[in-house]
């Protein structure tokens, strides 16, 4: 599944239109995740059908389209779901209970609902009854280069800096590359994005630091605004756009890098980060790693699909304090650059990690082979 995405261009009225779509997206959302709260038992059909029920008894639930408030209600499933998971794993802590949505910020439609213009091919039109009717597409990709079966939903999504339209497509083609005879092990780091096993360091891409810089300075001079202000508000408008450019430009960038990974090897292995420890981090430069970090990992694993290749994630521990050659555990503090041992070896901390990752990763790779026969 990957999406592609215009810009929206509509009327006010149009746009009003797509925002009480998205609000009864999160109405009906939290009815559900209400209903399963209040209820015992709840499964995923109950929520269905309260889906229909909630068009019978709210007209402004009606007026969305029944697959759209059906998506509405899957989101509150995945939500349940997911608590459900993590009990189960028995997962330390918070365990993600459901919670009401308050910022909802995009609704969905599935097989109906819409219509591309056939002759334009640059408009939608939705055809429900929440009026939204027919608004231009702004973007370089074509998407009629799809057929329609292709397309298995169409989001609306509400940004700072206007709407967007998405379409998640549905693609099943696989391509045939030459084995490199290669494998390569990623360690991850602050100083640069990557080192691997071959000891490549990957610089962080330099909108890391500028986009950090720039962050800052308009978080400061939003500070500087008097509160309920339209200037205050201008301030925040800006910020808001500043962010998305970053991580726009950190998307493609973790895209463009993954592809070209996997397509240079043949298995990769890199470190299994929690994400829910990485996101919390207040360091700025480091959050914005972070994210960079898990949306390449995700490409990793989606071109390595798409490639046929192998993408393996180990656990972290003891990956940098143990000798890449001879086993030892050499401890070192965060500010060892050197990894050096008494058997001789001598090399780059990072890529001593890089190198028991690839390890691992190779070990892992065989004993799900051996589970498999
Ligand atoms: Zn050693």
């Amino acid at each position: 599944m990957f999406v592609i995405e215009y810009k929206v261009k509509a009327s006010k009225t149009q746009y009003t239109a797509i925002d009480e779509a998205i609000r009864t997206t999160q109405f009906v959302r939290n009815k559900c995740v209400r209903h399963w709260m209040d209820n015992q038992g709840v499964n995923k059909y109950d929520l269905s059908k309260l889906c229909k029920q909630l068009g019978n008894e709210f007209d402004f639930a009606k007026k969305l389209n029944s697959q759209a408030r059906q998506v509405a209600s899957e989101r509150a499933w995945s939500a349940i779901h997911r608590f459900y998971q993590n009990c189960k794993a028995g997962i330390k802590g918070k365990k993600g209970y459901p919670q009401f949505q308050k910022n909802n910020r995009s609704v969905e439609y599935k097989a109906t609902g819409w219509k591309l213009d056939p002759n334009t091919k640059k408009h939608i039109t939705f055809t429900d009854k929440n009026h939204i009717g027919r608004v231009k597409l702004i973007g370089s990709r074509d998407i009629y280069f799809y057929s329609p079966d292709q397309i298995k939903r169409v989001r609306l999504v509400r940004r700072a800096d206007g709407y967007y339209c998405q379409f998640l497509i549905n693609i099943e083609v696989k391509e045939r590359l030459e084995p490199t005879k290669k494998t390569i092990g990623l360690d991850v780091g602050l100083e640069s994005f990557y080192t691997d096993s071959d000891g490549h360091k990957e610089p962080n891409p330099r909108f890391f630091r500028e986009g950090e810089q720039k962050l800052k300075q308009l978080q400061r001079c939003l500070s500087r605004k008097q509160k309920g202000s339209s200037n205050r508000r201008k301030a925040r408008q800006k910020l808001a756009k500043a962010y998305l450019r970053i991580s726009r430009q950190r998307s493609e960038h973790a895209k463009r890098l993954a592809r070209c990974v996997v397509r240079s090897n043949d298995l990769i292995a890199y470190e299994n980060l929690k994400v829910s420890n990485m996101v919390k981090n207040h360091c700025l430069a480091k959050s914005i790693s972070d994210v960079g970090w898990y949306q390449f990992r995700v490409w990793l694993e989606y071109f390595a699909e798409k490639f046929g290749k192998v993408a393996v994630a180990v656990p972290p521990q003891y990956t940098s304090q143990e000798c890449s050659s001879c086993g030892r555990i050499v401890k070192k503090s965060l500010s060892t650059r050197t990894h050096a041992c008494e058997c001789g070896a001598r090399l780059d901390r990072d890529e001593n990690a890089a190198i028991n990752i690839l390890r691992e990763g190779l070990r892992s790779a065989i004993r799900s082979v051996e589970t498999c026969s």
